[in-house]
């Protein structure tokens, strides 16, 4: 189904643990070449060795995408290596914290919308040139895919509203560069998760977690491996080529659009 990603060459943000890898890993599957980030090296080398076992070519890229020069940095030494890019996926994200409204101060703000806008913002524009280049060569489409979030369409949970209006501004960022980029075949989609089992939601009880399962008609937290196959939907040109300026919910009918 997915045959077309065969030599695709795809950066992944965030990628050593959760969505992010288990993403590389259904990708490396199907023959795509993977470049793995993060901004530390915490399992980074198991995380290629594993993408490697898959017969995949594959290499880790640190960086620190709070930063825009580490946004800069990653993109050109992934050209290096790889010849250029196919595939983005802006998945580098998380909660930051949680902060009451009248407790959010500059370092807090500043944190959370690094984290998830600025990584996502400038990753992009350095990935552009490489994407439409990509675009012109193949004949196809090039893809920007990021990781949006539930949040986004239902404002969070108490503590997480600038988490919740950087997702909404990401989701909807995708729209404008849907009508600048769309000339160039590149196209933009997201994937936005509802509740999953990643560290995300490490330092919640089992109480809260029960309660949170029994409020997903599913009854349960979504698997990273059934999040993984939506983004080589959107990143296959054969799947989704006339796809683009779209949010595709992946979240156990927790909320519907
Ligand atoms: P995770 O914590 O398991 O993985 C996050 C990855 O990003 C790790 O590899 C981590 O090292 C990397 N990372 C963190 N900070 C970084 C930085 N500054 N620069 C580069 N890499 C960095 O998280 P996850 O749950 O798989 O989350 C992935 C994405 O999904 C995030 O954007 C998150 O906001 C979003 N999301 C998660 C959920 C959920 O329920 N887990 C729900 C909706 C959206």
């Amino acid at each position: 189904m997915f045959n077309d990603l065969k030599g695709k060459r795809v950066l992944i943000t965030g990628s050593t643990a959760g969505m992010g890898l288990a993403a590389a890993r259904l990708f490396a599957k199907y023959g795509a070449r993977v470049g793995v980030n993060s901004h530390i090296d915490t399992g980074a080398a198991e995380a290629v060795a594993a993408l490697q076992a898959l017969g995949a070519e594959a290499d880790f890229f640190q960086a620190n995408l709070m930063q825009t020069a580490d946004c800069e940095k990653l993109v050109a030494a992934f050209v290096v290596r790889f010849g250029g890019l196919d595939v983005l996926i802006n998945n580098a994200g998380g909660l930051g914290g949680r902060a009451a409204l009248e407790q959010v101060d500059d370092t807090f703000y500043d944190r959370v919308m690094n984290l998830n806008v600025r990584s996502a913002l400038m990753t992009t524009k350095y990935a552009i040139p490489h994407l439409r280049a990509s675009a012109a060569a193949s004949g196809e489409t090039s893809s920007v895919i990021s990781t949006g979030s539930i949040a986004a369409r239902e404002g969070g949970g108490v503590g997480a509203g600038i988490y919740a209006g950087a997702k909404a501004w990401v989701h909807d960022v995708h729209r404008n560069w849907v009508k600048e980029f769309t000339k160039d075949r590149i196209r933009f989609n997201i994937v936005s998760p509802g509740t999953i089992d990643t560290a995300f939601h490490d330092g919640k009880s089992d109480e809260l977690r029960a309660k949170i399962a029994a409020s997903i008609p599913m009854g349960r937290f979504g698997r990273i491996e059934e999040v993984a196959p939506t983004f080589l939907f959107f990143a296959s040109h054969a799947c989704s080529g006339y796809i683009t300026g779209q949010v595709m919910d992946v979240n156990g009918g927790q909320i519907a659009p």
